[in-house]
């Protein structure tokens, strides 16, 4: 552990030495059209970047929040008490450990496009307003100003040197990522469950808890919920229902809601988006064990409505859908 904090804490000082007076830099962090920074100081008689000639145009917004955080930690070990940090009651490998996990964690928000919901770890760009952008999306989720075609390469470098524990380490997980495995947070078997479910007016409930426990609120707060093992399963659907499905691994939720006289279904997998096209499902109508229609399509978080022809040559208390969910 002490190893991977002092190995970051290395990287971060690295990258902010000013290139031409070798100080650690603080805000402002000035920022090149190609991504190469200069310390403030310097910057007063410096017009031009001393490493490509470009112009500056901007400032190293991240850079920034990750030398205040340096900064703090560094007068918080030397200090101690003198600032009233929130390190001052641990001890120094305490306070590292604190220090490298906050850094992460600014990290990982830094770099998770608000429009594409993934992490962008290399390139990565930046605005002209010095936010951090996604190479996919080329536009600032920050300002929603373009992407420049400067490179943070100073963020890319700590960006490949930390190492993230998993965020459901307080539920048990101990995983230690780096971040081509960030994704295992999506499928981490500690990441808590938010229960999927609604009552008959359509409110959605609250609860959120462990993987384990979710089995037990089901029974206990919807007892109107079925509960259901295994892939093949046969639903009326003339009626409001909830069916929690716990099949191939994977907990899927079937809800048919009535409204307005309408018939909408819904057939959701709870976990990763990502996953979702990785399960078919095949859907068959039956009246009086004569088959109406087939469907199939992927579980997906989108309510489908039943058209009205469907129902009108049928005694709507036989109408049974038989769905099998199958891996791609
Ligand atoms: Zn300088
Ligand atoms: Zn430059
Ligand atoms: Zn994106
Ligand atoms: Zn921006
Ligand atoms: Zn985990
Ligand atoms: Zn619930």
């Amino acid at each position: 552990m002490m190893t991977r904090m002092a190995r970051m804490e290395q990287v971060i000082l690295n990258e902010i030495e000013c290139p031409v007076c070798y100080e650690h830099m603080s805000r402002p962090i000035i920022l090149c059209r190609s991504g190469h920074n200069l310390c403030h100081n310097c910057k007063k008689c410096i017009s031009k970047c001393p490493v490509c000639k470009e112009k500056f145009i901007t400032n190293n917004l991240a850079l920034e929040a990750i030398t205040d955080k340096i900064k703090l930690l560094q007068s918080a070990i030397t200090q101690p008490g003198k600032h009233r940090s929130p390190y001052d009651l641990l001890d120094e490998n305490r306070t590292k450990l604190v220090f490298a996990e906050e850094v992460s964690r600014l990290i990982l928000r830094e770099i998770k496009c608000k429009f594409c919901l993934k992490y962008y770890f290399s390139p990565i760009y930046f605005c002209v307003n010095g936010h951090s952008t996604c190479k996919d999306c080329k536009m600032c989720a920050t300002c929603l100003s373009l992407a420049t075609s400067g490179r943070n390469f100073a963020l890319e470098t700590i960006v490949r040197s930390a190492e993230y524990p998993c965020q459901y380490r307080n539920f048990g997980c101990a995983s230690i990522l780096t971040l081509p495995q960030i994704q295992h947070e999506e499928v981490c078997e500690y990441r808590p469950v938010r229960c999927p479910l609604f009552d008959s007016t359509g409110v959605t409930c609250l609860w959120t808890g462990v993987r384990e426990d979710f089995r037990t609120h089901v029974t206990h707060e919807h007892v109107a919920c079925n509960v259901h093992e295994g892939t093949v399963i046969n639903l009326n659907i003339m009626y409001t229902s909830n069916t929690v499905i716990f099949a191939l691994s994977k907990m899927f939720v079937m809800s048919i809601l009535i409204k307005n006289g309408a018939v909408f279904y819904r057939l959701n997998l709870e976990g990763p988006f990502d996953d979702l096209n990785k399960y078919k499902c095949k859907h068959v109508l039956l009246s009086d064990d004569n088959v109406i229609t087939t469907f199939v399509f992927s579980p997906s978080p989108k309510w489908i409505e039943f058209s009205g022809g469907i129902f009108m040559d049928c005694v709507a208390s036989t109408l049974i859908l038989n769905v099998s969910i199958h891996n791609t």
